[in-house]
């Protein structure tokens, strides 16, 4: 018998009012996982999670804990706990005080409380002495380990993630996201993150869910949301990407944007093909994109003019003007660099295996 999810959310609908902020969500989220939500400002993203840890309440729609119906239980009596970007920590407590909170709640002992706050504090990587420390005294990726610890206090079913990490500098984030990874594993707790940090969700989690205007557009792991996406929001969303509108023809060839993209046989059988008349978007990330000589031959060929490059730390990134005025870009590492000088006309190839076709887009 296939396991139940230990959250199950089914046509989630918010109004605020006239405005309809969730149209219906459904989403299974799985024991133990690493489940994220990404998606734009405004998408819904804060006002989906707010509903599951009961901050909100649902206009419809059902929401079971392990099989539990909770969507009308109060917040403080589901097993569940948020850790916020603003991290709402007792500024005049000690990190100590701050950590026992919840073990305070109920009415633990004095002595398991520090027992329990100490074992929390070594697995946040933080030193013993810290448990002394006032807040005031501690730096933001501290601060954002006692959150962590303290919401871990509370031995929720769920833990659940408000952007805990945007008002960080990028290197403390970048250590942040490891530990957070980390502190998932060894705790196998379901951790549901929000995001709109494409990388964030891209490094951590285990499936992300990516939102728009109130609908979430595709659910899958990361590497199938980058390289198969469900819609061109998707693809867009997911990072640098070149789209060509294209319309299947009678041969061997797709007319996209108004540039001939040869096809050849093979790129056919590996499903890349339209039928006459048949409309899709041809997806190619930009670091599949490769310069060809004159005799190469390839599955997909592109046309075009060299105008920019851009270093872009460890990658180089040049810039290709079709004849039809669309902007192929293309990712090169370093070493790899391309030299042709801009304004040359170069020819541009991808294989049918790095090439996704959406459909009817
Ligand atoms: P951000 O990344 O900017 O936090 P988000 O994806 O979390 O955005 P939400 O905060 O969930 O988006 O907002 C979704 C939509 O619902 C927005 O258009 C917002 O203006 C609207 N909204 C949210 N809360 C309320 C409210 N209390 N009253 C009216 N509209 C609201």
């Amino acid at each position: 018998m296939p396991s139940q999810p230990i959250l199950r959310l089914r046509n989630i609908v918010k109004k605020f009012g006239t405005f309809t902020a969730l149209h219906g969500v459904d989403l299974d989220i799985e024991e133990g996982e690493f489940f994220t939500i990404v998606g734009p400002s405004g998408s819904g993203k804060s006002t989906l999670i707010r509903i599951l840890v009961g901050m909100e309440e649902t206009t419809e729609g059902e929401i079971s804990l392990r099989g539990t119906r909770i969507e009308k239980t109060p917040a403080n009596q589901r097993p569940t706990c948020m850790v916020f970007q603003s991290l709402a920590l007792f500024p005049h407590m000690s990190v100590g005080q701050n950590i026992e909170f919840p073990l305070k709640l109920r009415k633990e002992p004095p002595s398991d409380r520090r027992a329990r706050a100490l074992e929390l504090l070594e697995l946040l990587r933080l030193p013993a002495e810290y448990y002394d420390k006032r807040i005031s005294q501690c730096s933001g990726g501290e601060k954002q380990r006692v959150a962590l610890a303290r919401a871990l206090a509370f031995d929720p079913e769920i833990l659940f993630f408000d952007e805990p990490l945007s008002a960080l500098d990028y290197r403390l984030r970048k250590t942040l996201e490891r530990e957070l990874k980390e502190l998932h594993n060894r705790t196998g707790k379901t951790f549901v993150y929000i995001t709109h940090s494409l990388e964030e969700a891209m490094v951590m989690s285990d499936r992300i869910a990516i939102m728009r205007q109130g609908r979430v557009e595709q659910i899958a792991v990361a590497d199938e949301i980058y390289g198969r996406p469900v819609s061109r929001f998707v693809a867009e969303f997911m990072g640098e990407v070149n789209l060509f509108d294209v319309e299947g023809t009678t041969n061997e060839r797709l007319h996209g944007n108004g540039v001939e993209i040869h096809v050849n046989g093979e790129a056919r059988d590996c499903g890349v093909s339209l039928a006459p008349g048949e409309t899709g978007t041809l997806m190619v990330r930009p670091e599949y994109v490769r310069f060809l000589a004159a005799t190469d031959t390839c599955d997909f060929i592109v046309r075009g003019v060299l105008r920019d490059e851009y270093a872009l730390g460890s990658r180089l990134q040049y810039q290709i003007e079709t004849s039809a005025g669309q902007t192929v870009t293309v990712e090169k590492l370093r070493e790899d660099r391309f030299t042709g000088q801009p304004g040359s006309e170069v020819m541009l190839g991808f294989d049918a295996e790095n090439v996704h076709l959406i459909r009817g887009a």
